[in-house]
Parts: structure tokens; sequence; C-alpha cells
């Protein structure tokens, strides 16, 4: 189920694994990237302290079992995904 936190959950920079962003619609890759690079991290993160609202699917893992939060920027133009480990 698909909540919208008012809390966000939260991330450090080590449990990140992936990181995505593109346009809105589609997300295999074709309307943005996904990347796995510390740099690509860093930013991501930055952007996540900065995200007034974020949505995560509450028990959804995705594939490789790690937890995710998305959110849209304020323009809604560009979405943008973390993918992050939560029990290490
Ligand atoms: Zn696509």
């Amino acid at each position: 189920m698909t909540t919208t936190n008012p809390v966000k959950p939260t991330i450090s920079i080590d449990q990140i694994v992936r990181v995505y962003s593109g346009r809105p619609g589609c997300a295999c890759g074709c309307r943005g990237n996904y990347r796995e690079d510390l740099a690509s991290f860093k930013r991501s993160l930055a952007k996540y302290s900065g995200a007034t609202a974020v949505q995560t699917d509450e028990g959804d893992l995705d594939l490789d079992g790690n937890k995710f939060v998305y959110w849209r920027n304020d323009q809604g133009t560009r979405t943008y995904t973390i993918y992050y480990r939560y029990n290490t």
C-alpha cells in the first residue's frame, strides 16, 4: 500500500544501494537513469533532505530485498527513488 509519509524514513549514505532519477512515468530506465556510485548517492540524499513529501510502499521490497522511497520535485517534472538496505 502506498503511503505518503509526513515523516521521512531516516536513510544514511551507507544504506543506499541504488538511486533513480528520471521524468515521471515508466521507471524501467527509458525515462531516466539508475546509478550506483557514491557521488549520485550523495546528490540524491541531498535532494531527499529537501523533499517536502515522499512516498513509500510500506512492506514492499525491490527484487534485491531493499526498501525504497520516492518523491517528485516541486515542479512535478522529475521523479527520484532511493533504494536502501534497512537491516544492516
Ligand atoms: Zn520504460
